[in-house]
């Protein structure tokens, strides 16, 4: 997840919809797309722009790459590696098994940025050895949990943890997530369109 200086919230005026960048703040009335839900810019609020094909592949492109907050080259070199990896899932599957990502899923932490800087200043530890990498690709059978259970950031993230993981292939028991199976494309979401985004950079 690439560190970035745009206006986060102006991400999602411009795609049109919550990318949930913010943690807590997305789900509350301070929501910018709540309040303001047209596209940023002088002639945002009454702009009604039709999309060309190649237009609604870009902009799906750039609404997942928004989500999960990757820079374009890294976001092309999993389609490329998609395109290798035969009989793996798709290019999506590929992003969600990112530590930094999973780690936000697990409710470890309240967005994928916030998840990315708890994985690389070395909160996490991966089958117990610290893991700073948050790109780094997890297997089945993979083991994370907090390098400190007793600091305070763990202790806050296991208060407000999902009481129940929200993907069928991350459990977690006491504390400790174990990697299930790899996410399958119905495990991702509807999110994100995956067949325009092959689209786009299949051009
Ligand atoms: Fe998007 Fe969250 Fe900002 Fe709302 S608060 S506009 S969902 S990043």
């Amino acid at each position: 997840m690439a560190r970035t200086t745009d206006a986060v919230c102006r991400k999602c005026r411009r795609e049109g919809t919550k990318l949930f960048l913010k943690g807590e703040r997305c789900v509350g009335p301070k929501c910018s797309f709540t309040r303001r839900s047209y596209a940023p810019g002088q002639h945002g609020p009454g702009s009604r722009i039709r999309l060309s094909e190649y237009g609604t592949q870009l902009r799906e492109k750039q609404k997942a790459k928004g989500i999960y907050g990757i820079f374009e080259r890294q976001f092309a070199n999993y389609y490329d590696k998609a395109k290798k990896v035969k009989g793996e899932a798709g290019m999506l599957s590929l992003v969600e098994r990112r530590l930094d990502n999973v780690v936000y899923r697990l409710g470890f932490a309240p967005s994928r940025s916030a998840a990315r800087q708890i994985v690389s200043h070395g909160h996490i530890v991966l089958n117990g050895k610290k893991n700073t990498i948050p790109s780094y690709q997890i297997k089945i059978g993979d083991k994370i949990t907090f390098a400190n259970p007793k600091e305070s950031l763990a202790i806050e993230a296991m208060k407000n943890i999902k009481k129940s993981v929200p993907t069928s292939w991350l459990k977690i028991d006491n504390g400790i997530a174990e990697v299930t199976s790899l996410p399958a494309k119905e495990d991702i979401g509807g999110e994100v369109e995956e067949r325009l985004i092959i689209e786009y950079y299949s051009r």
